[in-house]
């Protein structure tokens, strides 16, 4: 029986050092621009504001929201500024290409943006070993909605699929729902325990039972 492997991205795949409101900073350093606590509070909803529109970039949303609380920046460079300091924040963890070139099929279903989301994967090296990738904004939906489960199966086709992913009510709770086995990466919960599997961090995951590498014990 083919199995389809399905992945999160963020905090799944890849993690970030340093995370977001570091990020910020370095991208107000690199603009010249002080990161006052107002704009680095104002980045987050810019951001998710946008996002749902589904009309442009939410990164240029994020960079229009804190310009609004006075930062002195031009929304689309400062965007593109973010959005390359955020790359360079990104990590793969150890493990996780050698994981992913081992298993037959591989789906990407992500919450994040497609056009900055997909840039992410080639720039670290993991595209070439992900047969689909499926962002919220290609089916205008986020998980735990049903469009992004179903553009993912769509595109990697398989009898039964196991999803591995950070979040419980976006990640875990969906895919149990459907009906496939589970991987949570992160600490010990009481909602974790919803997930037939679980790893402190993504280094872990090529010691899961759930992948062959590891049920062959090669
Ligand atoms: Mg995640």
């Amino acid at each position: 029986m083919t199995t389809g492997y399905l992945f999160d991205l963020d905090e799944t795949l890849v993690t970030y050092e340093p995370s977001t409101p570091g990020i910020f900073r370095t991208a107000c350093e690199r603009a010249g621009v002080e990161p006052t606590p107002a704009a680095t509070e104002a980045i987050g909803p810019g951001f998710v504001e946008t996002f749902v529109e589904f009309e442009e970039s939410p990164y240029v949303g994020a960079a229009r929201a804190a310009r609004e609380t006075g930062l002195d920046v031009d929304p689309e460079p400062f965007a593109e500024t973010y959005v390359e300091t955020e790359l360079e924040a990104t990590h793969v963890p150890d493990g996780v290409p050698e994981l992913l070139s081992s298993l037959p099929s591989v789906g990407v279903v992500t919450n994040g943006y497609g056009p900055v989301q997909r840039r992410k994967l080639a720039a670290v090296g993991l595209r070439e070993h992900v047969d689909a990738v499926v962002c919220a904004d290609d089916v205008e939906a986020f998980k735990p909605a049903d469009e992004p489960f179903d553009a993912v199966t769509d595109a990697v086709d398989a009898a039964e699929y196991v999803m591995v992913g950070d979040h419980v009510d976006y990640d875990i709770r969906p895919a149990a729902d459907r009906g496939y086995r589970t991987v949570f990466v992160g600490e010990a919960s009481a909602a974790d325990s919803l997930a037939d599997h679980r790893v402190d961090d993504p280094s872990a995951l090529s010691s899961v039972p759930v992948f062959p590498r590891c049920a062959t014990g090669e």
